[in-house]
């Protein structure tokens, strides 16, 4: 049976997260407070990249299946099940994360229920929020008790994000055991295709909700930063990082995915959700249980200190008018997030050096022009590297994977390339004449 559903938060998570409801046969309604966006989404368009996206949504579109309005009354009016899918971004100035947003749905959507609703937050939030939430809302709600709120954490990545939405890994709804209410109920009925193929539907109690998604982004952001912490040992000891995470990596208590040492994490999420629940656990006075985030944060961000040094060195100890290509700017490939992004951090410091730094990448140029005027952005491969005194990969989109070592060696000024993604065939360009410098690596 269809369900009639609100997302509120039209962004990464909430748009792709609408059209997943759609695509699933239900009734959606996307809210937001930016109306630029709710004009694209009105005509089909996806306001950012996302592979995939932009049919399913239009789709729905099309048949009615899926609207977008700036009115909560709409949203309110029309569904019975409401998502909450707005930012948590990380505080100005600490580490914790800034609430207002989610705080704002509930103080505006609350006061408009005045028939029974589920509401189902998806947004990545610190332990406690969802319990205070939830009292909030049988204050301000009409319907008192009768609007119920749980937590149903997101999981999606983003260049998979239609993929994670439809088909997802597991399902995990938080509910207060002392007032179940319909919460499991509703999920079950959203989510019912999903349970026809067995996929794992976990229920916990609010709080394990909340932290089973701050928890699942710190151990990525950990086993991220010990193999970068690694790279660095190899980078002192002549080891090679590469070598050692396969060799580890086969044994499957360690497995060898998200083992690929460089630039390391960036984006709208891990680094602020590792530093959110650092604040948190301050607050619940167990900082000492994550204090080791703080090194895997301190690990990460050396890596790109660790990139700009190493091009200081390759091109002789002064960036000052150096030519420096910068392939790549969105956070990770197939996505225009530019969030935090390791990659623009690099091409940003170079740029503050004296280098005249010149980016490409294939999605992201428009978002990282936004957040970094100054750089000088380039149409093409070709277009960044001709005359190029160091050509640095910077996020791994597959157009930069399989570029041609010879053909780009007639284009550049100097043949020195930094991998900043061990995603290059490494002896096709030393073999091309080149320069390489890997992450972790001899060269390195
Ligand atoms: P985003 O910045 O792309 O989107 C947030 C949207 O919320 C914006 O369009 C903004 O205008 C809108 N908004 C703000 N206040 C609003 C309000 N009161 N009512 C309606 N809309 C409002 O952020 P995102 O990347 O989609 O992330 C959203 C949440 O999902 C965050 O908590 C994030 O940590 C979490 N999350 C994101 C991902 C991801 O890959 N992006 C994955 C899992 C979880």
């Amino acid at each position: 049976m269809p369900e009639r559903i609100s997302v509120f938060g039209t962004g990464y998570l909430g748009a792709t997260h609408a059209a997943g409801m759609a695509e699933l046969g239900h009734e959606v309604i996307g809210v937001d407070i930016d109306p630029a966006k709710i004009d694209l989404l009105r005509r089909g368009e996806v306001p950012f990249f996302e592979p995939g996206l932009s049919d399913v949504l239009r789709r729905h579109v099309e048949s009615g299946r899926l609207r977008f309005t700036t009115d909560p009354q709409e949203a309110a009016d029309f569904a019975d099940v409401h998502f909450i899918g707005v930012g948590t971004p990380q505080k100005k100035g600490e580490n914790a994360a800034d609430m207002r947003y989610v705080d704002a749905v509930i103080e505006t959507l609350g006061p408009l229920l005045t028939r029974p609703a589920v509401i189902l937050g998806k947004s990545t939030v610190p332990v406690g929020t969802a319990a205070r939430l939830a009292d909030r809302l049988r204050d301000i709600a009409p319907v008192g008790d009768d609007a119920q709120l749980g937590w149903n954490p997101e999981f999606l990545r983003e260049g998979f994000a239609v993929q994670d939405t439809l088909f997802p890994d597991r399902l995990v709804i938080g509910v207060d055991p002392q007032r179940p209410g319909r919460i499991e109920e509703a999920a079950r009925r959203v989510y019912a295709a999903m349970l026809e193929r067995d996929t794992p539907f976990i229920v916990t109690d609010l709080a394990t909700s909340e932290l089973v998604k701050v928890s699942a982004n710190a151990f990525l952001a950990t086993k991220i930063s010990f193999i970068n912490a690694i790279a660095e040992v190899c980078e002192a000891s002549g080891g090679d990082v590469i070598a050692l995470a396969d060799a580890i990596g086969h044994d499957e208590r360690i497995g060898r995915k998200f083992l690929g040492a460089g630039l390391g994490f960036g984006g709208g999420c891990l680094p602020k959700d590792i530093r959110a629940f650092m604040a948190r656990a301050g607050e619940l006075g167990v900082d000492q249980a994550l204090t080791f985030l703080r090194e895997v944060d301190n690990v990460n961000m050396r890596r790109r200190e660790h990139a700009v040094e190493l091009a200081t060195r390759v091109v002789g100890g002064s960036l000052s008018g150096i030519h420096v290509a910068v392939l790549g700017a969105a956070f990770k490939p197939q996505s225009d997030d530019v969030r935090d992004s390791p990659a623009l951090d690099v091409a940003g410091s170079l740029h503050l050096r004296g280098a005249d730094v010149r980016v490409y990448d294939p999605e992201a140029m428009r978002n990282a022009a936004a957040i970094w005027p100054t750089l000088t952005f380039a149409d093409s491969i070709d277009d960044a590297c001709r005359g190029a005194d160091l050509v640095i990969v910077a996020t791994e989109w597959g157009e930069f994977k399989t570029m041609d070592p010879v053909v780009l060696a007639a284009a550049v000024g100097s043949t020195r390339i930094i991998d900043g993604r061990n995603c290059l065939p490494s002896q096709e360009w030393i073999d091309a004449g080149w320069d390489y410098y890997g992450m972790g690596r001899h060269s390195g």
